[in-house]
């Protein structure tokens, strides 16, 4: 005998199911619609049943933000730092801040940060952390990010964040990549335009394939002319075979390149599994401001989807030097990529770029709302993807409404 649950007046996105066509249910737009039926705690399906009322869909997933550096920007300002003004610009200001990155301070911000991503639904937080000093010593702000995790409701992934540069001294890379390895942290860098970026890239593959560990770079975040993070990273990947997932971060500069260029780029980022983060807030806010007209500093995501490269959406960062404004919300990011890089209707089509694929970006299983457990998924009082899209009530659990027994 077992219990079989009912969930009356659903929606479900047809994007995050893996058999859309086994599901049931009546198409309605781009979801599927009815009743569903629950088998114990896993989704089995759709049953004609009522109207729409909620929407069921997996958690959201957060690839890209910076919880050590989050909700600093009233005390930026209250300093007389003006952000703004670009990137480096940004980076100084952030870096004058530091100074302030009393355990409190971290406890308190990144507290806050996480708070906002359990009102969002999150079920999986990337977050970068700056790795200032030089050494293979773990800074203060990943520390005080790896104790507050261990209370969240959702999973944390650490990626430690140095200068390409840094990694390309000897040993460090190694060093660090061991130091991060206790707590799952992916090895990241900053890749611009330093000088050693080809030995820093050598080194973080080599250290991250020794110790197990994904990668992660914030790559070409310009639109100076030259920029070649992306094509290198893509070089070393091809070289070494590296099977680890590789997650990149900006892109910025692919807006500028010649679409011949880009295919061909886009290609090998698909055949070497290199997955892109696009990230539309910091983008829009930080690049662009010296030209006319000015370019937006995205990069291409439609153009790259086409071309087979997994493209997915993030946060980037919240009220920080960066950026004065933003939301730890992943489906808010979703929102302003819509606008940000013509994403048309129907919206769901969209939908896996902070869910299924955001998932496989970051190295875990995809969860399609098919065959999964209810505590993966969330249910938004709203009818449709549009409603979703343009500001849902915070998520709820999954709660059968209802119980049926069967033989
Ligand atoms: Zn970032």
């Amino acid at each position: 005998m077992s219990a079989t649950g009912i969930i009356p007046g659903v929606a479900v996105p047809v994007s995050l199911l893996a058999r859309p066509q086994d599901f049931g249910g009546r198409r309605q737009g781009d979801c599927l619609t009815g009743d569903l039926v629950l088998r114990g705690s896993r989704v089995q399906g759709l049953r004609p049943g009522a109207a729409p009322t909620r929407l069921v869909m997996p958690k959201p997933a957060e690839v890209h933000c910076h919880l050590d550096k989050c909700h600093s920007i009233d005390r930026i300002l209250a300093s007389g730092t003006r952000p703004g003004g670009g990137l480096r610009h940004a980076i100084a200001a952030q870096a004058a801040d530091t100074a302030h990155w009393t355990k409190t301070d971290l406890h308190a911000r990144i507290g806050r940060g996480l708070a906002d991503y359990a009102v969002a639904g999150a079920g999986v937080v990337r977050s970068h952390v700056d790795w200032h000093h030089p050494g293979a010593t773990l800074p203060p702000a990943w520390a005080a990010l790896r104790d507050l995790a261990s209370a969240q409701p959702f999973t944390v992934q650490m990626a430690a964040l140095c200068g390409i540069d840094m990694l390309a001294e000897p040993g460090l890379a190694d060093a660090i990549a061991r130091a991060i390895a206790p707590d799952g942290g992916v090895l990241g860098a900053f890749v611009l335009d330093q000088p050693h970026r080809r030995a820093g890239l050598r080194a973080a593959f080599a250290a991250a394939d020794r110790h197990g560990l994904a990668l992660d770079f914030h790559v070409d975040e310009g639109l100076e002319p030259g920029l070649d993070g992306l094509q290198l990273i893509v070089q070393t990947a091809e070289e070494t075979g590296f099977k680890g997932p590789i997650l990149c971060g900006h892109g910025c500069a692919l807006s500028l390149m010649p679409a011949d260029d880009l295919a061909r780029l886009a290609e090998r980022m698909a055949r070497t599994g290199i997955a892109l983060a696009v990230l539309p807030a910091t983008n829009l806010f930080l690049q662009g401001r010296a030209a006319t007209p000015a370019p937006r500093g995205l990069a291409p995501l439609q153009a790259l989807r086409e071309h087979g490269v997994r493209v997915v959406i993030g946060t980037d960062n919240v009220r920080d030097a960066f950026l004065p404004l933003g939301r730890h919300d992943p489906l808010w990011s979703l929102s302003l990529a819509a606008l940000a890089a013509h994403l048309d209707a129907p919206m769901g089509q969209w939908l896996p770029m902070v869910t299924t694929e955001a998932r496989a970006a970051l190295g875990l299983p995809p969860v399609t709302v098919d065959g999964a457990a209810l505590a993966d998924l969330l249910a938004y009082d709203v009818a449709s993807i549009t409603d979703l899209l343009t500001g849902a009530p915070p998520p709820r659990a999954l709660q059968p409404m209802k119980m049926e027994t069967t033989a």
